[in-house]
């Protein structure tokens, strides 16, 4: 069974030198256990705040051990009436080819169906990004239909989600991506009304101005994927009464300070701004992965996914999704 293991933390920015590759055996099932063989592990932000050392929402990866992470794969061996070998499912089993699963402990396991989509999508759009794109509009932002919704990192696994979502809603939905390659997906494929490039712009007066003609109505309400410049351009278009989703800072996760330059518009515009943890949000899973579901099976959300291929490639595909080389959901396919 190969594995990656997170070897030591990093200082500054994440390298592919704080992990490892290391060989383990998988122990033999006991009653209840499954053994689900991984086709793809997700990698995802949240596991680079995961590698320091620091107080957070959930306790750090901890060193010397397998990587944690979203898989899906296949049960191979079982134990447990309730799996058999070559059902589908999606779980937590972490940088590794194989992992073993207690099937009664709630939430370990749950078996999808790869009728009309493909596995890799519940790593997407209908997993864990996809509803964290569904709590975050519908619960914190409430979109109105005629309403103004902005997303950045428009073009990943979360952003993505954001353009049929807010479109379902009677929202006009405009993106924020890097590069005119990301910016056409957004807008031909994913049915957003407009997208900006926020690499032609220098500065958030710059980015704004190009907001501007993208919003002409002004910005009601505003997903939050990236921090910084992105989040103070958007700022200067929010309307009175605007909502921000704080879904997450990339920007600043290597340790960059990210500091905010227009905090007095929060006041003087009475924004809503609400940061919030998808994992907290269990009772809104189905619903949000129904809505999902039927959006990817009807094609007006269309998934794009970077392919990393075998396990060892992880580290470098990890870093690099930091970097935005991705190119929509990163995953890696176990060889
Ligand atoms: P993505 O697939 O969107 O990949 C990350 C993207 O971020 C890159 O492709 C890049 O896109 C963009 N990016 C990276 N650095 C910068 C930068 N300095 N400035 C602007 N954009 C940058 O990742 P996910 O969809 O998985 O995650 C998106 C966000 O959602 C992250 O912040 C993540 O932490 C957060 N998240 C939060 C959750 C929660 O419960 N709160 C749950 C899941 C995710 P580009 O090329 O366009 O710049």
């Amino acid at each position: 069974n190969k594995q990656i293991l997170l070897d030591n933390r990093p200082t500054g920015e994440a390298q592919a030198s704080n992990f490892k590759l290391a060989s383990g055996t998988t122990p033999p099932l006991k009653d209840g256990e499954v053994l689900v063989k991984h086709h793809f592990l997700s990698l995802d932000p949240y596991m680079r705040g995961r590698m320091n050392d620091a107080k957070s929402y959930t306790a750090p990866q901890p060193v010397g051990q397998v990587m944690q992470g979203g898989t899906v794969g296949e049960v191979v061996e079982s134990r447990s009436p309730k799996f058999q070998p070559g059902d589908k499912v999606v779980g937590m089993g972490g940088w590794q080819e194989y992992s073993v699963v207690s099937a009664d402990q709630p939430g370990s396991i749950r078996k999808v169906d790869t009728t009309h989509v493909p596995l890799s999508h519940y790593l997407g759009a209908v997993g864990m990004p996809g509803v964290t794109a569904w709590y975050g509009l519908v619960k914190i932002i409430e979109p109105q239909a005629g309403q103004t919704v902005v997303v950045s990192a428009a073009s990943g696994a979360v952003g993505s989600a954001l353009g049929a979502l807010a479109k379902a809603r009677g929202c006009r939905a405009v993106g924020i991506a890097g590069g005119p390659d990301k910016c056409r997906y957004v807008t031909e494929e994913l049915g957003f009304d407009a997208c900006v490039d926020y690499k032609q712009h220098k500065d958030a007066g710059s980015l704004s101005k190009a907001l501007k003609e993208a919003c002409p109505d002004g910005i009601d309400g505003y997903f939050e994927n990236v921090g910084g410049m992105v989040m103070d351009a958007v700022m200067l278009r929010m309307n009175a009464h605007g909502r921000i989703a704080l879904c997450g800072m990339i920007a600043g996760y290597d340790g960059q300070p990210i500091p905010m330059a227009y905090p007095q518009l929060l006041l003087t515009n009475r924004i809503k701004l609400q940061g919030f943890i998808v994992s907290e949000h269990m009772e809104v899973w189905p619903q949000a992965l129904q809505e999902l579901g039927q959006l990817v099976g009807s094609g007006k959300l269309r998934p794009r996914e970077s392919v990393a291929q075998g396990l060892e490639s992880a580290p470098e595909a990890f870093l690099g999704m930091l970097k935005g080389k991705n190119f929509g959901k990163q995953v890696v396919k176990v060889a």
